[in-house]
């Protein structure tokens, strides 16, 4: 087994990262979206090796990071399209899909003739794209189907005798993976919504389309546009139920469903809005800020589906942000993590006999 170093992002540090990523050896470091697991993306066998350390399939390809777009040439075509893109949102959480060239090994693609590329703004993965000078093939550094991680804690708790060295640079701001674009479609797809919002794209270069399944899952047979985004993912080991309804109605509601859960004997919780943490104090309430700010639900929901599986939790229920700007990621991520089980407030009410 491996052994796992964490060491704070230095000039030393990042220099011995740098080295490691040459010799086709595995990386994990921050981003501003989550923590990355980086293998030099021009090697075949520094690829293979993350798919491996991450129990990830095959055919789920990895987004390769550039710090500066004369690198884009030798990779991939750029379409028109692409440079206002680039210009509005790069460095930044926005992943582009741009079709390939010969350079990029087939494990990168998963064999599509696309290849996402993306700019991260983080300062530690600029620096450590700069020194190291070659693209970097990162997918989030969890094992595959866990919450991506946000904090180096949690990289270490899945990479753990996996890979050899974790550069730590704090909390990641965004929380959620980037908006991945795929800008080779007639109207711009969105395969998977992220910190970029549809209306923040749209301002750039007009309209631009939902890919069918963000917010529900695959139909049997149906092809994902974006492999990473099949059914069981994002999910903790407890069993995830949204509740919807007028904000009285959903804590009355998560209330009852906590308490009985608890008489059945389960470890119970609830996920919900700062405005409603003193309401439901009795449920092990588990922060999701403000409801007035989806950004900063953005930025605490994979650290707090982590925190659920630190304390064993059996059973977890959860509020729902309306699909709109940030809100769409989030519930992109919430509707997996919950397989997209769903309970109206007024039917749990009226199943208990509660009256408001
Ligand atoms: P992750 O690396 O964990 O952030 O996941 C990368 C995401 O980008 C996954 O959802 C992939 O399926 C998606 N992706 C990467 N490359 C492509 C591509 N060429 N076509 C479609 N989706 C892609
Ligand atoms: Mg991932």
């Amino acid at each position: 087994m491996i052994k796992t170093r964490v060491s704070p992002a230095t000039p030393e540090s990042l220099l011995e990262a740098a080295q490691l990523l040459k010799e086709g050896q595995l990386v994990a470091f921050p981003t501003e979206t989550v923590y990355g697991l980086g293998a030099n993306a021009l090697d075949p066998d520094a690829v293979l090796s993350v798919f491996a350390a991450k129990g990830r399939p095959a055919d789920n390809p990895l987004i390769v990071h550039i710090w500066d777009t004369a690198q884009l040439d030798d990779l991939c075509e750029v379409p028109r399209l692409a440079h206002p893109l680039m210009e509005a949102f790069w460095p930044g959480p926005l992943t582009l899909l741009m079709p390939r060239k010969e350079t990029i090994p087939d494990a990168v693609t998963a064999g599509l003739d696309t290849v996402a590329m993306r700019m991260p703004s983080h300062p530690v993965a600029r620096e450590l794209l700069r020194v190291c000078g070659l693209p970097i093939a990162a997918p989030s550094a969890n094992r595959s189907g866990k919450p991506s991680p946000t904090s180096s804690k949690y990289v270490y708790q899945d990479m753990q005798g996996r890979i050899p060295l974790i550069l730590d640079g704090g909390d990641c701001d965004v929380g959620l993976e980037s908006t991945v674009l795929d800008i080779t479609s007639s109207v711009p797809t969105i395969l998977r919504p992220g910190g970029i919002t549809k209306g923040m794209l749209e301002k750039v270069i007009g309209p631009v389309n939902v890919a069918g399944s963000v917010l529900r899952p695959l139909k049997a047979g149906e092809k994902a546009l974006s492999p990473g985004m099949r059914y069981r993912h994002y999910a903790p080991k407890g069993e995830v139920t949204l509740v919807e309804g007028e904000p009285d109605q959903v804590v009355a509601a998560m209330r009852a469903l906590c308490t009985d859960a608890r008489e059945h004997g389960l470890k119970a919780c609830v996920m919900c809005f700062s405005e409603h943490m003193d309401e439901l104090h009795s449920c092990d309430p588990h922060d999701l800020g403000s409801i007035q700010d989806p950004r900063a639900t953005a930025h605490r929901l994979f650290y707090v589906l982590r925190q659920l599986d630190d304390e064993e939790m059996d059973v977890i229920y959860s509020e729902v942000l309306p699909p709109d700007g940030v809100g769409l990621a989030v519930m992109n991520r919430l509707g997996r993590a919950a397989s997209f089980r769903t309970l109206k407030a007024p039917d749990v009410i009226s199943r208990y006999g509660i009256t408001l």
